[in-house]
């Protein structure tokens, strides 16, 4: 079933990306000074990028973290199409940065992910391209891991007139610590695909990552699943990087990874057993994640009952845990015998962290 309300996008063709290659569109989380947006800029150019990216309005969760440059960083963009040849990308997030950046001929608009979440954010944004639409608009996925908000998004757009449209996956939020920033969670992109078919799908490994190591295998994944394209954050001076510092590559790392890509050029693959399997990769990454996290609570737990003298094992409340846990295992269809001994084997290395505090 392909999205009645996405139909009439078509694939995106972005500046200098030749037809059936891989989008690649490379450039720092932001720009900080015309220095260094032009030293990247042409650093990325001389590897064979043809789309820069470079956030001028920087939606920072914490407040004290770098915002950006703002309007002041429009003219260093203008510097890079005009010094390099390069189509330019920015984020926008409100009216005023649609028409700043209109006004100031960027090439390329992407909704964050913080943005992408709110509807009536999403409304404003799609009211201000009216009447635009030669810009291309690229829209993050939402923070919360649901397709209906991403799909809503991106329909707010299409429905202001805007066919030059494209979608960006960079993961999703979630609680407790987990091997990425955010999680890939693959089965969503893969059902957005499913649901608008001819509409460009990149992968920002990036932010999924949130390490510069995970960059390249990302990359990789969304290769061979079917991505049209990678948005990846590179910066001239990376760990001098005022925002997102530890998943940003130099532009000579970014053509390490690029050249030992391997990009499939047979039919996408449609593999059903690898989507699968990266389902099941999800799965466990949150599981160890969970696991984790309800080690440190039982530590938590092992130091009161140390300050106040308690037994680590109390037998009532083990059977109580048991019984309980059995029970809503086999309302979810798990088998008791093996809810009992994953429930054991859990319980067993709590106590093992709680009695090495006595
Ligand atoms: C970014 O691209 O720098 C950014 C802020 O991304 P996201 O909205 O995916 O967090
Ligand atoms: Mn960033």
């Amino acid at each position: 079933m392909s999205d009645i309300s996405l139909q009439g996008i078509q694939p995106l063709s972005l500046p200098g990306v030749e037809p059936g290659k891989p989008a690649i569109i490379a450039g720092p989380c932001s720009a900080e000074s015309e220095q260094q947006t032009l030293d990247t800029a042409l650093a990325l150019r001389a590897i064979g990028v043809t789309v820069f990216r470079a956030g001028l309005w920087k939606p920072r969760t914490m407040p004290g973290g770098f915002e950006g440059v703002g309007d002041r960083g429009l003219p260093w963009l203008q510097a890079v199409k005009r010094e390099t040849g390069m189509a330019v990308a920015t984020e926008v997030a409100t009216v005023e940065h649609v028409h700043a950046s209109i006004d100031a001929g960027i090439d390329i608009l992407w909704i964050g992910a913080r943005t992408s979440t709110n509807p009536f954010a999403m409304q404003d944004i799609a009211d201000a391209l009216h009447g635009h639409e030669d810009v291309t608009v690229l829209v993050k996925n939402p923070l919360n891991p649901d397709l209906d908000l991403w799909l809503g998004a991106l329909q707010r757009i299409r429905n202001a007139g805007i066919t030059r449209l494209g979608a960006v996956h960079r993961g999703f939020s979630s609680a407790g610590e987990h091997i990425y920033r955010n999680n890939p969670q693959w089965h969503i992109p893969f059902e957005l695909r499913r649901r608008a078919p001819g509409m460009t799908i990149l992968c920002d490994p990036s932010h999924i990552g949130g390490k510069r190591q995970y960059i390249e295998p990302l990359s990789q994944i969304a290769l061979d699943t079917g991505f049209d394209g990678l948005m990846i954050e590179s910066h001239c001076r990376p760990d001098e990087a005022l925002s997102d510092s530890a998943q940003q590559v130099t532009p000579e790392a970014l053509q390490g990874i690029l050249q030992r890509l391997v990009v499939r050029s047979g039919a996408p693959v449609e593999d059903e057993l690898s989507l699968l399997r990266q389902q099941i990769d999800d799965c466990d990454h949150e599981l160890l994640a969970v696991l984790a996290r309800r080690m440190s609570v039982s530590r938590e737990i092992g130091r009161f009952k140390k300050a106040h003298n308690l037994r680590v094992v109390q037998p009532a409340r083990y059977q109580d845990m048991i019984d309980a846990r059995l029970q809503e295992g086999n309302s979810l269809g798990l088998l008791p015998d093996f809810t009992q001994r994953v429930m054991q084997a859990i319980h067993e290395e709590s106590v093992r962290q709680q009695l090495k505090l006595l």
